[in-house]
């Protein structure tokens, strides 16, 4: 490693009178120190930034899920987070069940990551160079998922899905690809998709910018639904280059892959020699340290995919994301190959320590098994809490991540998600919200506990479900 980072110690930079400090060095500066419930309309700061926001960016924001679209109402514009909380413009504290959608596994402001990433700056931001970092990194994702023999690291989850899909088509030397309705595996063109009227018509764009002919080869079916898995190989099945899939798809809420369903499609994709993609940009390292496909294998001995997609929290919380597959699929791509994929700042020096400290931290013995217990006492409580003011409801949980529904009963896909009625959802959602818990701002978002929440958050958050279900 660099000797300028040992010459220009972490402590050189942050104050030193207050330890807090070196965790996050603003907290005794903190500039807006106001009481929140004598906030007026016009002493709103989240408005006021958002009023600015929308000025200049559109919708005011960087990703639309942060809009509350959905749920109505003035996003919270964060200022600062630590441990299992976020506190807004107007200072006010949230239990935060988002983690900034997945990656924060360990809470906000983790101190050995903190270290991690204050070390890596020192040593410089970006160099367009190889470092010895991303070796590291890539050598622990394939430690924890043995499915792969290489990985190559990019900036976003878009981006390493659509590299996979590439690189299955390179591979195949095919054009198909079948996705499932409620999946997202990010905004690459082909992937932008709805189902047509029928097998026979592939899919619909579900982007303006999106030319028919770039969708004209996905093939978008039910999740879950084996009969017409089927019926898709038997009518396209060499012609696919892959099939892409969630298995636990956190971008309809949570709904679980069944262990049929996923048999079905690890024995049709052998079949027909198209590439299975496990798109683990949510679940990898999150579900389980080994990642959704180690929860399959548990039920399926020997499973594995054939290409895994990884983001969230292999960068702990920066910019990171990689997919993998065994080595005569990924010496296929540049520069050793024929598929074409780079990026500027692939790799970059600062996200892989921030990445990598993450995984060293989540490697430790039983730390999935207290974030799943942890997970599954909320999921618990929350189920209890409605079942005693008589609220339909439903709720699974794997890992640290979770999802929960205002149905009677868990939901197998997405037309039976989307009978969830929203207005009870935004009642819901906002009543969490004044009590100062943050869970994701649309009905089929997941949500995500960290290593940082205690068993008092898990207890204060399911007594504030309590009284909005009360008043349902
Ligand atoms: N795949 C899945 C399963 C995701 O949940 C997401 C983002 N939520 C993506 C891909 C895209 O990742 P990114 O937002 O980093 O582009």
């Amino acid at each position: 490693m660099a000797t300028h980072a040992q010459q220009v110690t972490t402590v050189d930079i942050l104050p030193q009178e207050d330890p807090a400090c070196l965790v996050f060095p603003y907290a005794k500066t903190w500039p807006r120190a106001k009481n929140p419930s004598a906030m007026t309309q016009t002493t709103d700061h989240n408005q006021i930034l958002f009023d600015r926001a929308k000025r200049v960016i559109p919708g005011g924001v960087n990703s639309p899920v942060r809009a509350f679209k959905a749920v109505g109402g003035t996003p919270r514009f964060v200022q600062h987070a630590q441990g299992a909380y976020f506190w807004d413009a107007n200072d006010q504290r949230y239990i935060d069940y988002i983690g900034s959608w997945g990656p924060m596994i360990l809470g906000h402001g983790h101190p050995a990551v903190v270290r991690a990433v204050q070390e890596a700056v020192l040593e410089g931001f970006s160099f367009g160079a190889p470092t010895e970092r991303e070796v590291q990194l890539a050598e622990e994702i394939l430690r924890l998922m043995p499915s792969m023999d290489m990985v190559r690291l990019v900036s976003s989850g878009t981006e390493a899905a659509m590299s996979a899909i590439r690189l299955a088509r390179g591979a195949t030397g095919r054009s198909k690809l079948i996705k499932f309705e409620g999946c997202y595996h990010g905004h690459a063109d082909a992937l932008l998709v709805k189902a047509g009227s029928g097998l026979a018509t592939f899919g619909n764009a579900t982007s303006a910018g999106v030319p028919p002919e770039v969708v004209q080869h996905t093939l978008v079916l039910e999740y879950n639904n084996v009969a017409q898995l089927e019926e898709a190989f038997t009518l396209y099945g060499k012609e696919l280059a892959c099939l892409m899939i969630e298995p636990i798809a956190g971008n309809m809420n949570f709904v679980r892959a069944s262990i049929p369903f996923m048999k079905r499609c690890r024995e049709l994709c052998t079949q027909y020699g198209a590439l299975l993609v496990f798109d683990e940009v949510m679940n990898g390292f999150r579900v389980a340290l080994g990642g959704a496909q180690s929860v399959y294998a548990r039920h399926l001995p020997g499973f594995e995919p054939d290409m895994t997609v990884m983001g969230k929290v292999i960068g702990g919380g920066m910019p990171l994301a990689a997919f993998g597959a065994k080595r005569a699929v990924m010496e296929l791509l540049a520069p050793l190959g024929a598929v074409y994929q780079a990026g500027t700042l692939s790799g970059n020096p600062v996200a892989t320590a921030c990445g990598l400290a993450t995984l060293r931290e989540i490697s430790k013995p039983g730390f999935f098994e207290d974030l799943s217990r942890k997970t599954r006492s909320l999921v618990d409580g929350l189920k209890a809490a409605a079942a005693a003011e008589g609220v339909p409801f439903s709720a699974d949980s794997e890992g640290g991540m979770f999802g929960f529904f205002l149905l009677p009963e868990l939901p197998q896909n997405y037309p039976q998600v989307m009978k969830s009625d929203g207005k009870r959802f935004n009642h819901l959602f906002h009543g969490l919200l004044e009590r100062g818990v943050y869970i994701a701002p649309a009905l089929y978002e997941a949500g995500f506990v960290s290593a940082a929440h205690t068993e008092e958050d898990i207890a204060a958050t399911v007594a504030a479900a309590r009284e909005v279900f009360k008043s349902m």
